[in-house]
C-alpha cells in the first residue's frame, strides 16, 4: 500500500519532469504547499520542493525535518535555516540553471530575494502551465474525497434531524455541526461554515451570527470539512415554516439549474458552457439575482481549477471534481443556494455528496 502511494507521488512528479522542455526549464522550485503535498505527500505547512529533471529534493526548516522524512521517503529531505539560502544551495548542486516557479504565489518579496541569490539562474514565471496540476484526480484522491463528502452530508443530516428550528442561532448551529463532523473523523473544516438565515442568506459569503432562525427562513448551510487533506463542498437550503409561492418558485428554478447543469456534465464540455446554461435555465426573472460563477474544482484546497464560469476558458475532463453551485441573492430579504460535488466521467457525472436536494419543496 505505502509503496503503490509512493509510486503516485513519484508518477505525479515524473509526470511534471516531462513537461520541463516545453516550459524551457532544467528545474521548478514549488512553494505552494498544496503543490508540494500533491507531488511529494508531505502534509508540513512550508517548506520548498525543488524539481530538477531527475530528481526531487524537499527543503523545510528543523520544525519538519522528521515528518518530511518519515512522509515522503523515496524524496531527499534537506534541512535549512534560512529558506532562500536553502534553494541558493540546492540549486547550485543540481545545476539548475532555468528555474520555473509558481507566478500566481510566489511574493514580490521572494521573487527579488530569488532573483538576488541565484543571480546566474534564469528565473521563468509558471502560470497557466500549472494551473491544472491538482485538476486530474485519481481512484484514490476520489475515494478520500468520497469519505471526506460523507462526512460532512451526514453531520449536515443530523443537524437537520434536530437542530434547525426556531430559536437556534447560526453560530449554535455550525458549532453542532463541526462537532458532529469532527466526532466523525474530520480532520478539520474545509472553509469557514456557512450558515446564513433569513436576510443573511441574501449573502453568499455570510459569516455565523447570533441571529436565531426563525420562521418563514430560508437557512443555507454551506459546509465540508477536509480528510485526508482533501476537501469536501456542499450546500443546501432548507425551510423553516411554510415557504411563500414565490419563495418555492426561486427555489425550484435554483433546482431545475442545477439539476439541468449537472445532467450536461460530461468529458468534453465547456466549463463556460454549464455556466451558461445554469443562467438560461434560471431565465430573465432569475439570473440577474445569481451573482457568482457556477462552480469551481476541488481537491486539497475548496477552491481550485477548473473553474466554472462565463469567462473561464476551461474545458472539463475526466477525472476532475467540480462544484455546481447556482444560488439567489434577495438582498434584505433572503437566498438560495443549492450545491453539489461532482466527479466528471467520460458521458456523465457521479455526485459525491449525499444530500439530497429536492425535500424542501415535496
Ligand atoms: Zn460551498
Ligand atoms: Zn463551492
Amino acid at each position: 500500500m505505502q509503496q503503490a502511494i509512493n509510486d503516485a507521488f513519484l508518477n505525479r512528479i515524473s509526470a511534471v519532469q516531462k513537461k520541463f522542455p516545453s516550459y524551457q526549464v532544467n528545474g521548478i522550485l514549488f512553494s505552494n504547499i498544496s503543490n508540494i503535498r500533491y507531488l511529494s505527500g508531505f502534509t508540513g505547512s512550508d517548506g520548498v520542493l525543488v524539481l530538477s529533471s531527475d530528481t526531487a529534493w524537499l527543503l523545510v526548516d528543523g520544525r519538519y525535518t522528521t515528518q518530511a522524512a518519515a512522509e515522503v521517503q523515496p524524496i531527499s529531505v534537506v534541512q535549512y535555516q534560512n529558506k532562500i539560502q536553502g534553494i541558493e544551495q540546492t540549486v547550485k548542486e543540481l545545476g539548475l540553471t532555468k528555474i520555473g516557479f509558481e507566478a500566481s504565489f510566489v511574493s514580490m518579496e521572494m521573487y527579488n530575494d530569488l532573483t538576488r541569490s541565484l543571480k546566474k539562474a534564469k528565473l521563468v514565471p509558471l502560470g497557466d502551465e500549472l494551473r491544472l496540476l491538482r485538476a486530474y484526480k485519481d481512484k484514490h484522491e476520489i475515494a478520500v474525497m468520497k469519505k471526506a463528502a460523507a462526512i460532512a452530508s451526514a453531520a449536515v443530516a443530523t443537524a437537520l434531524a434536530c437542530e434547525i428550528q426556531p430559536g437556534w442561532t447560526e453560530q449554535e448551529m455550525a458549532l453542532q455541526l463541526e462537532m458532529t463532523a469532527r466526532r466523525a473523523g474530520a480532520e478539520q473544516i474545509a472553509f469557514e461554515t456557512i450558515i446564513a438565515s433569513g436576510e443573511n442568506a441574501a449573502l453568499p459569503h455570510a459569516q455565523p451570527t447570533n441571529r436565531k432562525i426563525r420562521n418563514g427562513d430560508f437557512v443555507v448551510i454551506d459546509f465540508g470539512v477536509k480528510y485526508q487533506g482533501y476537501c469536501s463542498d456542499e450546500t443546501c437550503t432548507f425551510a423553516i415554516g411554510e415557504l411563500t409561492v414565490d419563495q418555492k418558485n426561486a427555489y425550484r428554478a435554483v433546482l431545475q439549474a442545477h439539476d439541468e447543469a449537472i445532467a450536461s456534465i460530461k468529458a468534453g464540455i465547456a466549463a463556460a458552457d454549464v455556466d451558461a446554461l445554469v443562467r438560461r435555465v434560471l431565465g430573465k426573472k432569475y439570473s440577474r439575482y445569481f451573482v457568482h460563477g457556477t462552480g469551481h474544482g476541488v481537491g486539497l484546497e475548496v477552491h481550485e481549477a477548473p473553474r466554472l464560469a462565463p469567462n473561464s476558458q476551461d474545458v472539463l475532463n475526466a477525472g476532475m471534481v467540480v462544484t455546481v453551485e447556482p444560488g439567489l441573492y434577495y438582498p434584505g430579504r433572503w437566498g438560495i443556494r443549492i450545491e453539489d460535488t461532482v466527479f466528471v466521467k467520460e458521458n456523465s457525472c457521479e455526485i459525491i455528496t449525499k444530500m439530497k436536494k429536492d425535500t424542501i419543496i415535496e
